[in-house]
């Protein structure tokens, strides 16, 4: 946790030279003035606690300095993945037991963690860029990261797959009936709605193995349930606002809450995340802590959306 300066006064130490700052009465003869309440001691919530990642960033390689620009696009989908992880345990412990079954990226998301917990935030972008993204060195010459969102999802895509079945009336269609798919990676949603409407409601259109029509794509959770978070894209072909996101959303029969999304607005990608009824942004030169958000009063476009369980 980064250290920040204390919302309370610091004890004042006891000593023989204070004693007699001690009252003699029992009894408090102070009152309140007017009918003011006591002020009321200011407690961070997690989120506020939670460390902030840096945005730009130099890494040395072989002895090379590159300078990193433009990582707002990638900083700020980690942003919300640290964010996750720590403040929901049951999210943490779902990324260690994909670890431990070789999931892709799993095991390099819990050594980015554990950098930013550690306050080790070079080393947590070297190992963002190098590991996580599997940049190499030729795209560190000029340093612009711009456009690395997408890759960063694929990247950790296989940490939620749902399963996607299509019922094709063709008894001879080569078409696989069900299959396990990554909506970070596999699906492309253009709205928040058109996302609920996908997973709740299935689509239906042109099968993708024949020349039949009218073919149903139906979605469910994989046999182990529902994951704790949920994450997909919006691949926007117009502006798409925070105020189409619903708060509270049902996806293929699991209730889950809004927990973050993030947004692009004048070339630059920002993170809303939602703690109670509060939303926090990051914009990557937010300090110490994340500022409070109402909603963004220009343009911009969600580019994912997170929600976790219930
Ligand atoms: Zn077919």
């Amino acid at each position: 946790m980064r250290s920040r300066p204390s919302t309370t006064p610091t004890t004042t130490p006891t000593g023989r030279n204070q004693s007699h700052t001690i009252p003699e009465r029992e009894h408090e003869s102070w009152r309140a003035s007017g009918n003011a309440p006591p002020p009321r001691r200011l407690v961070p919530n997690p989120i506020e606690m939670c460390n902030l990642v840096p945005s730009g960033g130099t890494i040395r390689l072989n002895g090379v300095s590159y300078v990193l620009s433009n990582t707002c696009n990638f900083d700020s989908v980690l942003q919300v993945l640290y964010c996750l992880l720590n403040t929901h345990p049951t999210a943490k412990a779902y990324i260690q037991k994909l670890s431990q079954s070789n999931v892709q990226k799993a095991a390099t998301v819990l050594t980015i963690y554990k950098h930013l917990t550690n306050g080790n935030y070079d080393a947590a972008k070297v190992v963002t860029v190098l590991n996580l993204l599997d940049l190499t060195t030729d795209k560190f010459n000029d340093g612009n990261m711009y456009g690395s969102e997408e890759r960063f999802l694929n990247k950790i895509a296989h940490f939620i797959g749902i399963v996607q079945s299509s019922s094709c009336t063709n008894a001879n269609c080569p078409l696989e009936k069900s299959d396990t798919v990554y909506p970070m990676k596999d699906m492309i949603l253009q709205t928040p709605n058109d996302a609920v409407n996908i997973f709740n409601s299935g689509v239906t259109g042109d099968c993708q193995g024949c020349s039949s029509k009218n073919v149903n794509t139906a979605y469910k959770w994989t046999s182990s349930g529902a994951p704790p978070f949920f994450v997909f894209p919006i691949t926007n072909t117009r502006d798409v606002s925070e105020k189409e996101i619903s708060f509270s959303q049902e996806f293929m029969r699991v209730s889950f809450n809004l927990f973050a999304y993030t947004v692009h607005l004048n070339d630059h990608f920002q993170a809303v995340i939602i703690w109670g009824k509060k939303k926090y942004l990051y914009n990557g030169s937010t300090e110490p802590v994340l500022s409070p958000h109402k909603q963004f009063n220009q343009d911009h476009r969600v580019s994912t959306v997170w929600y976790t369980k219930q």
